[in-house]
């Protein structure tokens, strides 16, 4: 249970004073993510922080200030001017100057009176606010501040400024923070004293405070103390939820799973390729975790194209070499089958039986298949998440190997292990990712990587088409296809949505089949049924249809080796490492590959930087990282989808340094202290709840 300690920062947000319905609904817009089941909490208001800070301190003149920005003048006011009688919506003007000019002070609907005590005449006043010229006359509508010049003192001259949602003003928000800032208890120091003096870092408060109250622009920079403290607080309550998971799955002795190498001999023996080396040495890797009877939790890290799949089959080869089951899951259906047909050939010829198990198998053949695998007569078993319902039982699941990791949360990664007796883990990715992405999603794993190509791959050449010469890139297509090429033609919508300009799949491809002919052009989206689904992608493999209009469901994974040209529609509209997923389906055979990157002009700088990296490299980690830097960690795998962590405070990008502190530091608390129940580990528990690590903690009392 949460320590009650935290209540008032758990309560909704309605609990502050001046916070109602209202507001608290614009709050939930801001705060917290769609789909969130509970309300926004006082937790969310104390770490939404300002993005910027509007500095007044600098006094301005009346000439020289620039238009549409905020300054903060000394000026003399001269008069008054109401509207008339007839003119009541005209705004009411108070004229003032300075040494250098004149300037309208302007307000609507204001009343007489109060205006005349606001802004006496004859008064030196100092007035904040933004100034706009309008005909060469400078104006300030509704002036931020005004006050005589004995109170400068008393303005609030440095002022954060809040990331807003339409309707929620700055004034509503600034308060609402400000209420939840006092309702934010006092609470015991969790970080280790070496690491705070080390980094001169501030107290959990003072950090919120002198973030929420900056004094300067200076304190709201990524490198100023306060911010760098609540980064690595939130890095070390992920870098520890990871280490306790990552305890829990280890503590559970494993077993050792050493095989004769007699069915791998058989699978290389049936290889129309020879290893890699890198593939040979993450094997290598990975057949030495399982023979130990420590439990395997190693991630293999490998570009598209470079071959994963064969090495996850040698892996559960030598698992059924120890008599043991092999569980492959896949993140779509597509893929499932895929990985099915793909190994099937490989798997017969070296004895292993395999079943594919899909949320589509029903009745009688469901049944047949749960038998088999429960039984222990089939070796391997390929699937969906499928795999780890309830009612499948297996006789003896040693290793787990979950493909294109990125797509599965943290929740499903924990869940796969429940079967079996501590099988191994396994999990694959194709998205190639910066170190410490790597550990900020998975803490200690161990990693694998395959480091280039299988040889004999071409470059694919790349190049970027405005949408306005798509006629002569279908018309390359015609020529492309009587030359015998197969084509992917990529629409990025998913489903129809009014909302969105983007060309639908559909019309697409009715277009296309329009131009090149009906029998010719496939479709597969999101939308369709499994079957059909599977007819359109074997359509296109068997090469009865020569191109296929696709949405973003053949991104991952999906190896039709002869396909040669790619044609990314919108590309303007995809990140770099999914457009750098995208044109990995093409380049896997021996024939030259090409990419087409159709875009929409105008180019924004960070859409233009994308498709420039595009065209200059194919090197999936040069592309990882310069996509971390054009876009901050956040949207780098899709996160929101992925089930990577986002970080709430912490940029990966200014604040990397501090995450392997973090990796450190959790790993020295769980060996000192692995159920957190030291002083300092009571705090640190406050940290877990607080970064919404609920879930570690429930791991801790599990035991
Ligand atoms: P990914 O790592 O993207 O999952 P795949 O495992 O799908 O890549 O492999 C891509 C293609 O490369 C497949 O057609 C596979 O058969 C082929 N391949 C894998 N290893 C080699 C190799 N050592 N030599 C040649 N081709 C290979
Ligand atoms: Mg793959």
């Amino acid at each position: 249970m949460r320590p009650a300690l935290l209540d008032p920062l758990f309560a909704d947000v309605t609990s502050i004073a001046g916070v109602g319905a209202k507001v608290a609904a614009l709050l939930a817009t801001l705060l917290v993510n769609p789909g969130s089941t509970v309300g926004p909490r006082v937790r969310d208001l104390v770490f939404h922080l300002p993005s910027s800070l509007v500095d007044r301190r600098k006094r301005g003149e009346i000439a020289t200030a620039p238009d549409g920005t905020i300054v903060t003048l000394t000026v003399r006011i001269d008069r008054h001017q109401a509207p008339g009688r007839a003119a009541k919506s005209a705004p009411y003007r108070v004229y003032a100057h300075d040494e250098t000019g004149e300037i309208a002070l302007t307000y609507f609907r204001a009343q007489p009176q109060w205006m005349e005590k606001l802004l006496p005449v004859g008064e030196t006043m100092l007035v904040s606010g933004k100034v706009e010229w309008f005909n060469g006359r400078p104006a300030m509508v509704h002036p931020d501040f005004v006050a005589p010049l004995a109170e400068a003192e008393s303005l609030p001259l440095v002022e954060p400024v809040y990331p807003l949602t339409a309707g929620l003003t700055a004034k509503v928000l600034r308060k609402a923070v400000t209420g939840a800032l006092e309702r934010l208890p006092a609470l015991p120091e969790w970080q280790d004293p070496s690491v705070t003096a080390r980094q001169t870092f501030p107290t959990f408060a003072d950090a919120l405070q002198r973030l929420h109250n900056p004094a300067d622009p200076i304190d709201l920079d990524p490198s100023a103390a306060a911010l760098r403290r609540l980064a690595y607080d939130e890095f070390l309550a992920a870098q520890l939820a990871l280490a306790l998971s990552r305890q829990r799955i280890k503590k559970a002795k494993g077993r050792a799973l050493l095989g004769d190498g007699q069915i791998r001999a058989r699978i290389l023996a049936a290889l129309p390729f020879r290893l890699t080396e890198a593939q040979v040495g993450a094997l290598a890797e990975i057949h030495a975790d399982m023979a130990e009877d420590d439990r395997m939790l190693r991630l293999l890290q490998g570009d598209v194209g470079s071959g994963k799949t064969v090495v996850a089959l040698l892996a559960m080869a030598a698992a059924a070499e120890a008599g043991a089951q092999s569980a492959l899951l896949a993140p779509t259906e597509i893929l499932a089958r895929q990985h099915a047909a793909g190994l099937g050939p490989l798997c017969e010829a070296a004895g292993l039986s395999l079943t594919l198990l899909t949320g589509r198998d029903s009745g009688r053949a469901r049944a047949e298949k749960l038998e088999a695998i429960a039984s222990g007569r089939t070796d391997i078993v390929v699937g969906t998440h499928a795999l780890f319902q309830d009612d499948v039982d297996y006789r003896d699941l040693g290793l787990v190997v979950v493909d294109e990791q990125h797509r599965f949360g943290v929740h499903q990664r924990l869940s796969l292990t429940r079967k079996g007796r501590q099988p191994d883990l396994l999990v694959m990715t194709a998205t190639p990712i910066p170190r410490t992405l790597v550990l900020a999603a998975f803490g200690d794993m161990d990693v694998s990587r395959l480091t280039g190509k299988p040889a004999g791959r071409k470059p694919i050449a790349t190049v970027a088409v405005p949408v306005e010469r798509i006629g002569s890139v279908v018309e390359r297509a015609r020529q492309a296809i009587a030359a015998g090429e197969k084509l992917y033609w990529v629409c990025p919508l998913v489903e129809e949505s009014e909302k969105s300009d983007l060309m639908a799949a559909q019309e697409r491809y009715e277009t296309l089949a329009a131009h090149l002919g009906a029998d010719l052009v496939g479709l597969v989206h999101g939308q369709m049924k499994g079957e059909e689904k599977d007819a359109a992608m074997a359509a296109f493999k068997d090469g009865r249809t020569r191109l296929i209009v696709a949405t973003t469901v053949i991104e991952v994974g999906v190896d039709v080796p002869d396909a040669s040209i790619i044609v990314i529609e919108h590309a303007e509209r995809f990140g770099l490492a999914q457009l750098h997923q995208l044109r990995g389906r093409v380049g896997r055979g021996d024939r030259p590959s090409s990419c087409v990157l159709l875009y929409r002009a105008p180019l924004g700088e960070v859409a233009k930087a994308r498709l420039e990296v595009m065209r200059d490299t194919e090197d999936g980690f040069r592309i990882a990282e310069e996509d971390l830097k054009l876009r901050g960690e956040g949207d780098l795998l899709g996160t929101k989808q992925s089930g990577l962590p986002g970080f709430r405070i912490a940029r990966i990008e200014h604040h990397g340094d501090l995450l392997e502190i973090a990796r450190d530091d959790a790993r020295l608390i769980i060996a000192r202290d692995p159920e957190l129940k030291s002083e300092r580990g009571a705090a640190l528990r406050l940290l877990l709840y607080l970064f919404g690590k609920d879930d570690a903690v429930r791991l801790l009392r599990a035991g």
